[in-house]
């Protein structure tokens, strides 16, 4: 079955705790004991098994089917297929107390657990820290999916909304198939409610948090808006990432290069800085006195204090480059590409923050950063943020900085922000030049945007998508010497080239639960992403003049 189309958001509702009787509780406490167990024993099995249950071609798997041979006995089987009456590890005689469908979403969760765990440990090899390493006090919640509880409206006077939520702790040994419900109030409030409405209730999980509060956490899908392209024409923002700018963006449409902004953030540089220039200080002191350790205890605390007031400033600018484009989708089908800064961190280990290394301000945690709450911003306002048609792109940012956007000529930047074409004569901002080279590769790289007829840059990137699909099919390197051509060979990958953000949806469920998905490790960025504030006044927003002659006349 394929995967469901669509973004997942998490709605973390409080569990009025105070409304609920002992037995309720007892049995909250649990179930959510059990099923914890439950995971762990899957966890250490699956790690144990690792070699012989991993599976797809990048072996980052888990196969599903091989985990039931090891845990699971199968007496009714399909014609064809072997009775299995012992396994290694019999997980229902374990754990008398558990039913199949419960014990399967069991599976689920730490199937996805220890995928998750997988994608870490191949970007940080073997210091991923093991899922089943964790400490053995915290409670691990199973995905319940949405069979198997509902959310429930009632006029009573303890609480309006219920979950209710199918208990099969005794039914099972007593081999009843109608189980027990569990009736947990909720508090529900109006934001709560406003996000439940945003799409169809999936799944949920029940946890106590580290203070030992009570949540549910209700996995909500939000259904993705088809591109009315009959309504609004296409435009392509390109977003270039900086340091004395945050963002410098460039709105092309079809027919000309409609707008300019810079998103300033003038004393978050300085306040970098500042922090950078102290932990340079603390080094030097920390390599004179090695055994001091209140100067590498400060070190610690500046350095994270650095990077809190990045995070801050980041979430701002996402928060600003969202508002506008919702502004701007008002009048067009907007889309987005960012340039993803290459080797930035190599720069920033060479340079002292000045010339090129100055960039390196900008780590690839930064941008990483950055991305993702952007990705995850546009894929909440129902956008198609992956696949063919994406509207979200992260493009290489190769030559877009240095290549003129009208001609394609290599150009020149007598200062930091200055861009000027040798070829054309053409001059401009350094860092709008950069991003209109950027919203090109996204036409380059979008077949369904080379249908529209166009100007300008819009013409010039979809010959230039045009040529690379041609040359990707023929699969013949292009050994040219102008740069043009050098451009070429950069995108002969063809689609590849781009990078798409895949990681759009928290989880995604299929209708049955075999099929379902998920990534508890991607939660975070939600819940990050809720608290961004909308606090305009640490950055000043201009707005070009309108360029009033089109691309040609500039
Ligand atoms: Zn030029």
């Amino acid at each position: 079955m394929a995967r469901s189309r669509g973004t997942t958001i998490s709605v973390k509702v409080p569990i009025n705790w105070d409304a609920m009787t002992k037995r309720t509780r007892q049995r909250l406490r649990q179930i959510v004991g059990r099923d914890t167990r439950v995971i762990r024993a899957l966890l250490g099995i699956i790690e144990q098994n690792e070699n012989n249950l991993l599976t797809g071609r990048k072996k980052n798997k888990i196969h599903d089917g091989k985990l039931d041979e090891l845990t699971l006995t199968a007496i009714k089987v399909r014609s064809g297929h072997g009775k299995r009456s012992t396994v290694p590890h019999d997980i229902k005689a374990r754990f008398p107390r558990i039913s199949t469908n419960e014990l399967q979403e069991c599976r689920q969760t730490a199937v996805s657990l220890y995928e998750s765990y997988l994608a870490l440990r191949e970007k940080k090899g073997w210091n991923a820290s093991r899922p089943t390493a964790v400490n053995t006090t915290r409670r691990i919640p199973r995905w319940v999916f949405i069979q198997r509880f509902k959310l429930e409206y009632t006029t009573s006077s303890v609480s309006r909304w219920w979950l209710g939520l199918r208990d099969s702790l005794d039914s099972v040994q007593e081999g009843r198939t109608i189980h027990d419900k569990l009736n947990i109030p909720l508090k529900v409030s109006p934001f709560h409610h406003n996000q439940l409405r945003r799409g169809e209730v999936k799944a949920c999980q029940v946890f106590a948090d580290r203070v030992g509060k009570w949540w549910v956490n209700i996995a909500v899908r939000v259904a993705i808006v088809e591109i009315p392209d009959t309504i609004n024409p296409p435009a392509v923002l390109g977003i270039d990432l900086g340091i004395e700018k945050a963002a410098c963006t460039s709105l092309v449409s079809p027919t000309k290069v409609r707008e300019t902004r810079y998103f300033r953030q003038k004393d978050k540089v300085e306040i970098i800085r500042k922090y950078d220039r102290l932990v340079a200080d603390l080094q030097r002191k920390a390599t004179s006195q090695p055994n001091n350790a209140g100067v590498l205890r400060r070190l610690r605390q500046i350095r994270h204090k650095r990077e809190n007031v990045a995070c801050e400033y980041d979430r701002v600018l996402v928060r600003n480059l969202l508002n506008y484009i919702e502004e701007l989708s008002e009048k067009y089908t907007v889309y987005v590409a960012i340039g993803r800064l290459k080797n930035i961190r190599n720069a920033a280990r060479k340079g002292n923050f000045k010339g090129r290394g100055f960039r390196g301000m900008i780590h690839s945690w930064a941008f990483a950063r950055i991305t993702e709450s952007l990705n995850h911003g546009l894929a909440q306002q129902g956008w198609s943020v992956s696949g063919k048609n994406t509207r979200f792109r992260v493009v290489p940012e190769a030559w877009t900085s240095i290549m003129c956007w009208k001609c394609g000529t290599k150009g020149t930047r007598p200062k930091q922000n200055y861009f000027l074409c040798p070829s054309c004569s053409h001059q401009t901002n350094a860092d709008r030049n950069g991003a209109i080279n950027i919203a090109g590769r996204l036409i380059m790289l979008t077949k369904l945007l080379h249908s529209v007829r166009g100007l300008g840059k819009w013409a010039i990137s979809v010959q230039a998508g045009k040529r690379s699909r041609l040359k990707a099919r023929k699969k013949k390197p292009s050994k040219g010497k102008s740069l043009l051509s050098k451009q070429e060979l950069i995108s002969s990958s063809g689609e590849s080239a781009a990078v798409h953000f895949a990681q759009t949806s928290l989880f995604s469920f299929g209708d049955k639960t075999r099929e379902s998905d998920n990534d508890p490790a991607v939660v975070k960025t939600v819940e990050t992403l809720a608290v961004v504030g909308s606090d305009d006044s640490t950055q000043i927003q201009e707005k070009e003049a309108r360029s009033s002659g089109g691309i040609p006349s500039q």
